[in-house]
Order: C-alpha cells, then structure tokens, then sequence
C-alpha cells in the first residue's frame, strides 16, 4: 500500500477513483462515458445539482449564498474576486501569511488600493498574525486559511464588521465552518473536494453586482449563478468526481465525523515530531495545520537518508516545499490514521537505527 503525503493535486479515497474510473467507460449504464455525454444533458445536469445539494449540505450553505463551480483554480479567484467585488479606487485589506495569500494580494492591486494588515513574512510565515486592525472602511477583508506551504492554518476568522472573503483550498471540507460568517468562500477543488480543474465558490448573494465595473461575462459571478455553473462548458469530469468524493464524506458521517479523524491523524503526527529528537516542527504551536504538517531535522544531512527509507516503507510525497524545506506531510481527508501511523513507525525507526 502506498501512503500519498503529497499535497495535491487530489488525493481522493481509492474507492472514490475506482467508481470515477467505471464512468469513463460507462456513465450510469448508459454505454457511453461520462467524457462524452452532453454536459447539457438531463444526466449531467443531475450531476451537477446533486454535488450542489451535496456542497450544501454538507457545509450548511444558507439559502442566500450561490454555489458556483468555475475553472481557473484558486488564482484565478484571486482576480475574479477584486474584480467583482472592488469599485474603482476602492480599497480592500489583505492578511499576508503566505506565497497564496500575496499572490491574491498582488493581483488585487490591479484593481484597486489593496492595504497588507499584517504580514509574517519575516519569519517565513511560520505563524500567523493576530493582533491587527482590518480599516472599516475597505470593501472587503481577504485571507487563507491553511497556508498549504508552511503549515499554518487560521481556525478563528478574524473579527471584522466589513464583508470577509477567504481562500479555503487547502481546507475546505475537513472541519466544521460557519458558511454565514464569510461572505464569499473560494477553494481550488483539488486538495479535498476533487480532482484539479474545478474551483468552488460560495457567495452571499447580496455582495454582488456593487462594484460598478464592467466585469467580462466569464468572470462574472452573477452571470455563473445565473447560468447555474453552465454558462460555458463546464469541468464535466472534474464535477463527477467532486460529486463521487463528497457522496464518500456524507456516506462517513460528515464534516463532524471527518473532522474528529483530521483531528486525531494531526495530533499524531505533531505528538511524534515533538516527541523524536531527529525531527522539528516549523510552524507555531498555535497555528499549526491539520492538513499540512511541516518539519525539520535537527541534522539537515541526515534528511536525504530519512527521504530514502520513507520512500522504502512506501512513504510518498514528504519532502518538503522548497521555500520551507525539510519535509511536509500533507494529510487530507482521504489519507487514513494507517498511513499516519506508516510515518510515525518510520520515523521512530529512524531514531532506532541512529541511538
Ligand atoms: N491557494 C491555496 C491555499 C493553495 O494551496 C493553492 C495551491 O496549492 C492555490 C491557492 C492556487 O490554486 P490553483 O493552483 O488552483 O490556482
């Protein structure tokens, strides 16, 4: 068995790809594959409204949110997202805690007056800001809240009156939000939702058609939740699968139930890094992710010998970003407590055959 530590694109459950692998060949019993039929067909169209009943239901959607399924993954959000939202010369505000999060700022800029509220740059984003002000008179307040590349993931949004927009995509769908406290919600699909090439959206309805710009219709918020997600051809595949992976997470128990392992597969993993005196946590106690583990070792010469048994043991994917470096564990819904306990065993023996 090979335990996938990688941090995309889409790690699913294998029961999840077998079924996704069946419909290539033969959608539903209907000769044909799912690549082929219409995507304006009765049976695609049931596809696409049960993964919106799914998305819904599983994270609460309130009736007055859109539920859209774009392309153009989480960077394009970072565009669409200004561009819908921000009037000319307006201003929105920005939380740096990572290489995403400055990318969605830098791409505000082109629309407006962007303000950083706080950065931890400086220590290579191994924490997240706490104490800052979010000025009551931007548009809007934007931030990540797992920061896939250090390791670091924001549990409480920050408390503002002004609309909050966050980029949930290496997060969403593996605890429990409150849709309601957010007024928009973005998220590449491809960590815990499906496979790369769709991105969800989540937006109040409310915030949009304010901004007095003429957005092109492809970039349009209100003109794909109009269109319900059809305006263009949609990721036909990309939307089964989702469809077939959150069927899995509601057939589990939920957020609730997924959540509760998330939780428990973390703890591990962090127990183990504290515990072995070869290996380092890089992100703050506080702010540590539950989807991506990041850490060192005490003797950095020692890291190519540790990669090499980890790849024996069928280990895949830890080696660490290289902004970071050292090893990242990226433990996503998909991934069981067995592949956590692959790597902590892995680790210990480690530390066996060093004493
Ligand atoms: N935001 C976060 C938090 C990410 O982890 C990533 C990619 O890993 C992105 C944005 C960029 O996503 P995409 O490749 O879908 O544009």
């Amino acid at each position: 068995m090979k335990h996938n530590f990688g941090a995309g694109p889409c790690i699913l459950p294998q029961e999840v790809f077998q079924e996704a692998a069946k419909a290539v060949l033969d959608f539903n019993n209907t000769g044909l594959s799912i690549l082929e039929i219409s995507h304006r067909s009765k049976e695609f169209e049931e596809v696409v409204a049960e993964t919106e009943s799914l998305v819904r239901e599983l994270l609460n959607v309130p009736e007055d949110y859109s539920v859209l399924f774009l392309q153009g993954g989480a960077s394009q959000q970072f565009a669409m997202v200004p561009m819908n939202l921000l009037p000319e010369g307006g201003k929105a505000a920005y939380l740096d805690t990572g290489v995403w999060a400055s990318k969605a700022a830098k791409e505000a800029k082109n629309f407006g007056q962007i303000e950083i509220v706080a950065s931890s740059k400086d220590s290579n984003y191994t924490y997240v800001p706490k104490n800052f002000e979010i000025p009551s008179d931007a548009t809007y307040f934007h931030f990540t809240s797992n920061n896939t590349i250090y390791g670091t993931e924001v549990f409480e949004k920050p408390k503002t009156t002004i609309p909050t927009v966050v980029d949930m995509s290496s997060d969403i769908l593996s605890r429990e939000i409150n849709v309601a406290e957010y007024d928009l919600i973005y998220a590449g699909a491809q960590k815990n939702m499906g496979p790369a090439g769709v991105t969800l959206v989540i937006v109040k309805n409310d915030l949009l058609g304010k901004s007095g710009r003429t957005i092109p219709t492809i970039f349009n918020y209100q003109e794909h939740a109009k269109a319900g997600s059809m305006y263009n051809t949609p990721p036909v595949y990309s939307i089964y699968v989702s469809m077939l992976n959150l069927r899995w997470l509601k057939a589990k128990g939920g957020i609730k139930v997924i959540e509760q392992e998330n939780i428990i597969k973390a703890r591990t993993l962090y127990d183990e890094i504290e515990r072995n005196s070869f290996f380092t946590g890089t992100a703050a106690v506080e702010d540590r992710s539950r989807m991506n583990v990041t850490f060192v070792m005490d003797t950095p010469e020692l890291e190519a010998e540790f990669l090499a048994l980890a790849k024996q043991r069928n280990l895949i994917g830890i080696k660490g970003h290289r902004s970071v470096g050292g090893f990242r564990a990226s433990i996503y819904n998909a991934l069981s407590i067995t592949s956590i306990n692959a790597l902590v065993d892995t680790m210990r023996e480690f530390e066996e055959s060093h004493k």
